[in-house]
């Protein structure tokens, strides 16, 4: 779709994606400071400036603070002038969100996959998207959709090489996508965008050594280093979920024995707690859930806790245990500046951060731990659909001025 170019087109594709994400950041801002913050000249700034101004993404108002002179003319950034489709895949069920160029969500629907295969997924997503369009009016939406999925992506290829939760494997999923919906399409684990998500919109922007850990079906990390998504060899680092606890533990989907996401996810959480109800009376789980022991859930568990439940609480200080041995070894391994918790289990809260943070000032190193924080989501659920659009967000400025 995008048409070959050539270098000087490339490098004026560049600067305008450098100004726009200066003046998106900025919100209002000189044309001086612009060229300031970014080091282009004042010729190319204007120039860009120019072209914003024609597509409306900027608008000139009023005048600055002068410090002596001319006062400047200020330009404004307008987030509303195109939108953003972003869709995140979690248990059987599509999230599909349209933002504005902030991140801000404006619309947003769940839409079930009925089957869980592949094309069941795309045409739910395809109707998913039709709905939300016809809630837009006249509005510009980015020709793009930003998707997080389960499983092991490779990115550059828009292949889902194994997603073991909805057993997927090798599953072209971006050239499917961009077939149905006739928009381009950009493919990552949900983890990963789940981390871009906090990293550009969460509570602490600016931080450039993140690690987003999501909790849920499934357990997987996305890794910011120097403000970028760490990908690995062949963008499939942050299997968190993956790496081995307990030598001899429960058998895991992925072959091995012992992985953390077999000792802390929202199943593994229910399962041991079914186990400890037949050798305890004395829990109100007993009352939760009458005599049908297959409506445990992690949510009841964590609900018990709450109330007290002393044998709620000993499988939440078990989950924590195990999660801050994975975490101390993050913690050694990466020296992050913050590690946030999602998805269903990971932002629990309280019950579970108060034990885990114990846990991990146990374990880790004392001096790399001491730039660490760990704290829970502020974007809740929305992390992962919010993420996913920020996918196309960060190509806002090529897309806006694609030639089609
Ligand atoms: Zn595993």
């Amino acid at each position: 779709m995008t048409e070959r170019i050539g270098q000087p087109e490339l490098l004026k594709e560049i600067n305008r994606s450098r100004v726009f994400d200066a003046l998106r950041a900025a919100h209002l801002i000189s044309r001086a400071k612009l060229a300031q913050q970014t080091g282009l000249s004042r010729a190319t700034i204007s120039t860009l400036a120019d072209e914003f101004l024609q597509i409306g993404v900027a608008e000139d108002v009023g005048f600055g603070d002068s410090t002596g002179g001319r006062p400047p003319v200020m330009l404004k950034f307008n987030p509303n002038t195109a939108l953003a489709l972003g869709a995140r895949m979690r248990d059987h069920e599509w999230g599909i969100v349209i933002t504005n160029l902030n991140a801000q969500i404006l619309h947003q629907i769940n839409v079930p996959i009925t089957d869980g295969t592949p094309e069941t997924a795309v045409k739910a997503l395809k109707q998913g998207v039709a709905t939300l369009k016809s809630q837009v009016g006249r509005q510009k939406i980015l020709p793009a959709i930003g998707l997080g999925t389960p499983g092991l992506v490779d990115m550059h290829a828009g292949v889902i090489k194994t997603a073991v939760d909805v057993s997927w494997f090798d599953v072209p999923f971006r050239e499917m996508v961009e077939a149905s919906l006739g928009m381009k399409a950009f493919v990552t684990n949900r983890s990963k965008v789940g981390a871009l998500a906090e990293l550009w919109h969460g509570a602490n922007q600016g931080i450039k050594e993140l690690i987003y850990v999501s909790i849920g079906t499934g357990v997987a990390a996305g890794i910011i280093h120097e403000g970028k998504l760490f990908m690995g060899a062949n963008s499939s680092a942050g299997e968190l979920g993956h790496v081995t606890i307990l030598p001899d533990g429960p058998l895991c989907p992925c072959g091995n024995k012992g992985c953390l996401q077999q000792l802390v996810s929202g199943v593994a959480i229910a399962n041991r707690a079914r186990e400890k109800l037949r050798q305890s009376d004395d829990t109100i789980l007993h009352a939760l859930i009458g005599t049908h022991p297959e409506r445990i859930t992690a949510d009841v568990v964590f609900q018990a806790a709450e109330q007290g439940d002393s044998l709620a609480k000993e499988i939440i200080d078990e989950t924590a245990m195990y999660l801050g041995i994975a975490l101390a070894n993050v913690v050694n391994l990466f020296n992050p500046e913050l590690i946030v918790l999602g998805g269903p289990v990971g932002q629990k809260g309280e019950i579970l951060l108060e034990p885990l943070q114990a846990e991990v000032r146990r374990r880790a190193m004392a001096y790399p731990l001491s730039a660490t924080r760990i704290i829970t989501t502020v974007l809740g659920p929305n992390a992962g659909t919010v993420g996913a659009a920020t996918l196309v967000l960060q190509r806002a400025s090529d897309l806006l001025f694609e030639r089609t």
